[in-house]
């Protein structure tokens, strides 16, 4: 018999670095004085796509909406140490600001100018370099095969995700947010409404809002509310490096056939998007690594572009799902028309972790004040996957 344990007025279905960020910011927000409760499946965080990603944030999106939530997210990592310290103890980010490099073939080149154009006229701070200049400014780098490059020279870089995750959390707890260990086993809808959230052993909490931040697990929580959402998982491997190269000004480079690679710590990481990736459903309990991925694709173009690289040495890897949406490659976020109180924070597509402060933000403003208000988020939303109408990101790594 299942029973209504209590009634909140938030319920956060996943408790990673979206759900974490969407707690914080209502916890946080000076009109709100909510309950807020944020059931997490796996308080270890152990296979979620946060503590696995890559933990990097860059401008560089050819959508201005991406670009506008990445600019979000580091006004708020610069300052995120304050607002994010509990007792006087900050959570230790290891922010470290350093652009990205976007490589472009002759064939690139174009699609590499046109984002450029939207960059700019969003205020990111990205240069176009000629191929001369690439050599200059970074010797180490091959580039007679290329036509161009795109740096980043303010506002990227890369973080620690499982501290942005436990800051998030540990505030939002100290604000007097519930966390509670337990698998959502479906929204319980009435009309257009979602009344209750109801968990695999049965307890129920009625709820004046829901919210979706489940990862590659909110496809099925959708399905639950009658809802299909275009979210599938994806691996993606990354790879960890050393190397005896010296990289000076070395940020996160992005090779025009997709192998990217960036320092961490003394040595690197590097990746690629597999190339039979668009009907490639993966087990959720599939984390092998795909070592010849390493051994054909990554380490050949990355010996190829960094000559120091072929003498790299593999240390370690790991896998991780990304929480593709197959309509475009970006979130879709905010509530379906058909039910007003269930608001959607999915299909990352890679880019969730540097989105979550930009969302988190919006989606706590969507619910204390029943709209957009400092991020316009219209065009991230439902409609568009209702329609049929992709907003397509072309810089996708
Ligand atoms: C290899 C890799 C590299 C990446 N690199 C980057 C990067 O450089 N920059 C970037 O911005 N992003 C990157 N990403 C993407 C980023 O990690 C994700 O978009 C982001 O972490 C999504 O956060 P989330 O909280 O929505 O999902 P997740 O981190 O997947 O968390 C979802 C949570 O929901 C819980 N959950 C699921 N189902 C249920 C349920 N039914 N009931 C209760 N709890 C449930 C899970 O246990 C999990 O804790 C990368 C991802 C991967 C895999």
């Amino acid at each position: 018999m299942t029973q209504t344990n209590s009634t909140y007025d938030v319920v956060i279905a996943g408790g990673a670095v979206v759900g974490s960020a969407v707690a914080y910011f209502l916890a946080s927000h000076p009109r709100f004085a909510g309950r807020v409760l944020v059931v997490e499946r796996d308080p270890s965080y152990r296979d979620c796509a946060t503590t696995r990603s890559a933990a990097s944030i860059r401008h560089q999106f050819s959508t201005p909406e991406n670009i506008r939530l990445s600019m979000a997210g580091t006004a708020f990592l610069r300052q995120a140490e304050q607002w994010l310290a509990v007792d006087g103890v900050a959570p230790g980010l290891s922010f470290r600001e350093q652009g990205y490099l976007f490589l472009a073939g002759p064939a690139g080149l174009a699609t590499l100018q046109a984002n450029h154009a939207v960059q700019r006229a969003e205020g990111a701070e990205v240069a176009l370099l000629t191929v001369d200049e690439l050599a200059a400014r970074f010797p180490w780098l091959h580039t007679d095969d290329l036509a161009g490059g795109s740096h980043g020279l303010a506002g990227e870089g890369w973080l620690d995700a499982h501290a942005l995750l436990h800051g998030f959390k540990r505030r939002a707890q100290s604000l007097g947010v519930v966390y509670r260990q337990g698998t959502v086993a479906a929204f319980e809808r009435e009309g257009a409404r979602v009344t209750a959230v109801r968990l695999a052993d049965g307890e129920r909490f009625a709820c004046g809002w829901a919210v979706n931040a489940a990862g590659t697990g909110a496809t099925a929580l959708a399905a639950s509310a009658g809802i299909q959402l275009p979210v599938r998982a994806r691996k993606r491997c990354v790879f960890h490096f050393r190397s005896p190269a010296e990289l000076p000004g070395c940020g996160l480079v992005v090779d025009p056939g997709g192998v990217w690679f960036r320092p961490e710590g003394h040595a690197f990481i590097g990746g690629v998007a597999p190339p039979d990736d668009q009907d490639n459903d993966v087990d959720p309990a599939d984390f092998d690594v795909d070592h010849a991925l390493f051994d054909e694709v990554v380490w050949p173009t990355l010996a190829q572009r960094v000559p120091g690289f072929e003498a790299l040495r593999l240390l370690s890897s790991w896998a991780g799902h990304y929480d593709v949406n197959l309509l475009d490659a970006n979130a879709i976020v905010g509530p379906h028309p058909a039910v007003d109180n269930l608001l959607f924070a999915n299909g990352f597509s890679g880019h969730g972790l540097q989105q979550s402060p930009g969302v988190g933000r919006a989606l706590a403003e969507w619910i204390v004040d029943g709209g957009w208000q400092r991020i316009d988020l219209t065009a991230l939303g439902w409609q568009r996957v209702i329609d049929g109408r992709p907003l397509r990101e072309q810089a996708v790594v």
